[in-house]
């Protein structure tokens, strides 16, 4: 052996030393920091002023370790509630409480919270970045929509491209698919061996609670159509030359693999939903009912969050403003 790598192997195994001696109190810090964070992205229940009569959403929160099929969860539960009239009202509320929230989380100018959406095709992402985010002040809010990665995204690690579209102080950014598809189209497209994107939930992990470390909320929402709702909503892009352009054939090609797409969903969503990052599963059939829910769930962690406007300078009643 020379020298060099001699050295170097001192030098490697000291370094193992003080990484081996650290590792208690960084594993204690982070499961401490961990768990605060957790507390606000999963509050338990509703804290926004007028609760719905039977504040159930957390049950759509997967809890983690919990082993969901997304066979037994019912694409088309909407509560007590039966048509889009009857919470109406309540998304108005939302949005306005939303609109608020955001404004304060701006301002604040320390915080910020990232919402990941991933459906199967027609699922209603788009729909739902329309009608839930509408009264949000475009300045503080940011949508990133994630298509096949181009040549310059895909010669980087997988994580590139997503990690510099992360929310920067203050703002609202929604992914329009995201990270996941790294473990979703890539694994049923076998656009990458098992052993490549098996290892990715663990690095997935890791980044969002690399976010969440850096004052990053993080909350994900799956939009559960039926298998029958798809080829409705596929049938009226059909159908509606206004939808032509939403219409694609290779949603056709893909709907062959709706089974495969199932299981990696489900193991994406069992794999990661943390305390800190957490998956809910929302029914999504009814449109306005994916909205209600999805809005609920980020005005409720915003409130948790509880931004706050920062303090005025000091003195603002002595100064006259110059003619
Ligand atoms: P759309 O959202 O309908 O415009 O479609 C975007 C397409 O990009 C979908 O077919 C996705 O499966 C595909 N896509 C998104 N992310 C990736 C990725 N990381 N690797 C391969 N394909 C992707
Ligand atoms: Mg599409």
């Amino acid at each position: 052996m020379s020298d060099r790598s001699n050295s170097e192997n001192n030098t490697d195994s000291a370094a193992n030393d003080i990484a081996q001696a650290e590792a208690p109190k960084t594993k204690k810090a982070a499961a401490l920091a961990a768990a605060q964070i957790a507390d606000v992205m999963s509050p338990e229940t509703i804290v926004v002023d007028e609760p719905p009569p039977k504040p159930n959403y957390p049950q759509y929160r997967v809890k983690p370790g919990e082993r969901i099929s997304l066979a037994d969860i019912d694409p088309n539960a909407s509560e007590h509630y039966t048509k889009k009239q009857h919470v109406e009202e309540e998304l108005e509320h939302l949005r306005d409480r939303l609109g608020d929230l955001q404004e304060r989380l701006y301002a604040e100018n320390q915080r910020s919270l990232l919402i990941v959406l991933q459906a199967m095709d027609t699922g209603g992402k788009d729909g739902t970045i329309k009608h839930v985010f509408q009264g949000i002040n475009p300045q503080g809010c940011q949508v990133w929509s994630f298509k096949k990665p181009s040549d310059e995204e895909a010669s980087h690690d997988f994580l590139w491209r997503y990690h510099q579209r992360s929310p920067r102080r203050g703002m609202i950014t929604i992914f329009n698919r995201s990270h996941y598809e790294d473990v979703l189209v890539v694994r049923v497209k076998q656009l990458v061996p098992e052993d490549v994107w098996r290892k990715r939930y663990h690095a997935i992990n890791d980044f969002e609670q690399m976010l969440t470390f850096n004052n990053i909320g993080v909350i994900k929402f799956f939009l559960h159509i039926s298998k029958d709702e798809q080829k409705r909503r596929l049938q009226s892009r059909l159908d509606n030359p206004d939808k032509h352009w939403k219409f694609s054939s290779n949603d056709i090609k893909e709907r062959l693999f709706w089974d495969d797409y199932q299981i990696a969903f489900e193991e994406a969503i069992n794999n990661c939903s943390t305390a800190y990052a957490p998956w809910y599963v929302v029914p999504a059939n009814n449109k306005w009912y994916r909205n209600l829910v999805i809005a609920r769930t980020i005005v409720d962690t915003l409130e948790a969050m509880n931004p706050q406007y920062p303090g005025a300078e000091t003195g603002l009643e002595n100064i006259v403003i110059p003619n």
